[in-house]
């Protein structure tokens, strides 16, 4: 499927070796792709890990903004290159620590259900570490789901108790 300088929204995530480097690293490739232009990151995040095996290091997540131009499933095999060029292993334990993972969160306003790719992203409206960062991006955004950006993280944190 094919878009038209579409604005995107990919969300970054290590907690796995050397996190900064890596996130940097994943940006700088991501930054190199055909059809990719005027990215644009938001500040990274520590965060605890979610729904992760027990013992699981803490996160660095950020979000990027960028526009693209080109097959969207293009862009996820790119994606997905640059996790296994920076060492990602994929030993199938749901949420494993990963050395990077590079999701894509919104593309415009295309839907889609394909067996390699969904989008928007399905579990984006309920992670604090992809909704902050994506805020600072774009905070007047409304979710797929209706509601302001500012709003769920608001109902998140009402959810969740301070560590
Ligand atoms: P997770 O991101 O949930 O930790 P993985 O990175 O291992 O897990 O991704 C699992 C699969 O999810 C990938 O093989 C990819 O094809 C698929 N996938 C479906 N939708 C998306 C999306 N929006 N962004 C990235 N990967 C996706
Ligand atoms: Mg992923």
């Amino acid at each position: 499927m094919h878009v038209n300088d579409s604005w995107c929204a990919l969300a970054f995530g290590s907690n796995l070796g050397d996190r900064h480097a890596l996130v940097e690293s994943a940006l700088n490739a991501l930054a190199e792709i055909d059809g990719l232009t005027n990215l644009e990151s938001a500040p990274f995040y520590e965060t605890e890990p979610l729904d992760c095996p027990e013992g699981s290091p803490t996160f660095l997540n950020t979000v990027v903004q960028t526009r693209y131009n080109g097959d969207v499933f293009a862009l996820l095999d790119q994606t997905q290159a640059i996790e296994i060029q920076l060492g990602r292993q994929r030993k199938g334990t749901r949420n494993e620590a990963r050395v990077i993972d590079i999701d894509l969160l919104l593309i415009d306003d295309v839907t889609l259900e394909a067996e390699r790719l969904t989008l928007p992203h399905p579990r984006m409206h309920e992670r604090l570490f992809v909704l902050r960062p994506l805020a600072d991006l774009q905070p007047e955004l409304i979710l797929p789901n209706g509601k302001p950006i500012r709003k769920v993280i608001q109902e998140l944190e009402l959810n969740t108790s301070p560590t």
